[in-house]
């Protein structure tokens, strides 16, 4: 398994904010509760093993099945009522297994029908009722105990069976970063592999630093813009071109017989080199925000809208919408990284800040260059990212959660055009605040 693989297993986290009601002084200090699941892999196991972890998931996901079913059928969600509602027959069911599965079973569908029921609540579920396909075994202090940091003992059906594991760098950074190693980790059968997958639960409580001023950041196409000071930074990324160069090649190598695996890995290969680039880009923005101890202005982007819906769009403000969907991913790769450092990050209103004049207020128009827009009530010509980048700035401002610099009278600022290879080897910016 690759560091990329484990990314994926980290998605989940929650924010909550604590305040210290002991000491007033501290009443205004935010803290992050940040959750990261790493995935350790096991090695192949023996078939004994193996076999005794299959009948116990087909035996944990027969009882969330039921949890569901009865959660959803009478619109119940509270994990106790669950529990309390099928104990005594799921725990007659399989006397030999620890009583404590019917417990995270319990949990397990809870989270489920509560969330499907949200997702129907947004008209979004798929299906009728929730559906369980994917199952992953919860696990609770009951059930496993750790030996060392390189096996775990799972209580089972079967008496305790000992899983060895490949700890992942991941696992090792996470331990040794002051992350704390919750008490419920899961476990994902691997069919293909005889193996399984053990998914810890990392917390970390990160305190909110206060900003000394605002780092404002601009995601497009072919470059992220950035506002430190007075000044704007282009930081060049080259996603367009990398796109347009791979789309020819492809087309090139799809007219020949028999290359579609060329074609495929030409494909990965362009994902690939496109997400290396924004993670880069990501990680400079925010290293850049900690040290010049400034929180981090961004756009508040909307969420995906399906494809297919896209080639039907006239409207110019909604397929501009749709485009800027698109940084997500980047944009999730900034705040995930800020958080993490402690560094504020302020989500603007992203309406219409590329086609505001950021000095007076007016609607902007088309400018003498593709990229270039005209106000037509002041005169002046901007940049299309960097009348972003100055508005996304003003409305985090605004905000009053960061105090604000001096603001000059002309908001025109310098702008630096910085190509990739200039800034991706550069530690930062230079600037100071
Ligand atoms: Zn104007």
């Amino acid at each position: 398994m690759e560091a990329g693989d484990i990314e994926k297993g980290s998605g989940q986290r929650r924010r909550s904010r604590r305040r210290n009601k002991s000491n007033a002084e501290k009443k205004d200090e935010k803290k992050d509760v940040l959750t990261h699941a790493v995935a350790v892999p096991s090695p192949r196991l023996s078939w004994r093993k193996f076999n005794a972890l299959k009948e116990l998931e087909e035996r944990y996901k027969e009882f969330v099945v039921e949890f569901v079913e009865y959660g959803f059928k009478r619109g119940v969600t509270g994990q106790v009522s669950l529990r309390k509602a099928l104990y005594s027959e799921l725990r007659g069911r399989y006397p030999d297994l620890p009583s404590h599965y019917v417990y995270t079973a319990a949990q397990d569908a809870a989270t489920r029908v509560k969330s499907f029921m949200a997702l129907k609540r947004e008209g979004k579920a798929k299906t009728e009722k929730p559906e369980i396909r994917r199952i992953s075994i919860w696990l609770d202090d009951r059930l496993w105990k750790p030996e060392g940091y390189t096996a775990i003992r799972v209580s089972t059906h079967r008496g305790r069976i000992t899983i060895p594991l490949w700890p992942t760098k991941q696992f090792w950074k996470h331990l040794n970063g002051g992350w704390r190693l919750k008490s419920q980790p899961r476990l994902k059968l691997d069919e293909k592999r005889r193996a399984v997958y053990v998914y810890f639960v990392f917390e970390k409580v990160v305190e909110e630093r206060p900003a000394k001023g605002i780092i404002a950041v601009d995601l497009n196409e072919n470059n992220v813009a950035v506002k430190a000071g007075g000044r704007v930074y282009i930081l060049e990324t080259g996603i367009r071109d990398i796109t347009l160069g791979y789309h020819s090649r492809r087309e090139v190598m799809q007219s020949l017989k028999g290359n579609r695996y060329t074609s495929r890995a030409l494909k990965k290969n362009e994902l690939n080199k496109k997400s290396d680039i924004r993670r880069k880009a990501a990680n400079f923005v925010v290293r850049e925000a900690e040290r010049l101890g400034a929180a981090i202005a961004v756009e508040n982007l909307p969420k995906e809208v399906p494809k297919n819906m896209i080639s039907r769009v006239d409207d110019p403000v909604l397929r501009d919408r749709i485009y800027k969907a698109g940084f997500r991913s980047m944009l999730r790769e900034i705040i995930r990284k800020a958080r993490e450092r402690g560094i504020p990050v302020v989500k603007v209103n992203p309406r219409r800040t590329s086609s505001t004049c950021p000095r007076c207020g007016g609607g902007l128009a088309r400018g003498s260059a593709p990229r270039l827009l005209r106000c037509p009530h002041c005169g002046r010509e901007w940049g299309r990212d960097v009348a972003a980048v100055i508005n996304t700035e003003r409305r985090a401002l605004e905000e009053g959660r960061v105090p604000p610099g001096p603001m000059p009278d002309d908001p025109t600022p310098e702008v630096s055009w910085i190509p990739m290879k200039a800034w991706a080897r550069r530690k930062s910016l230079g600037i100071t605040a």
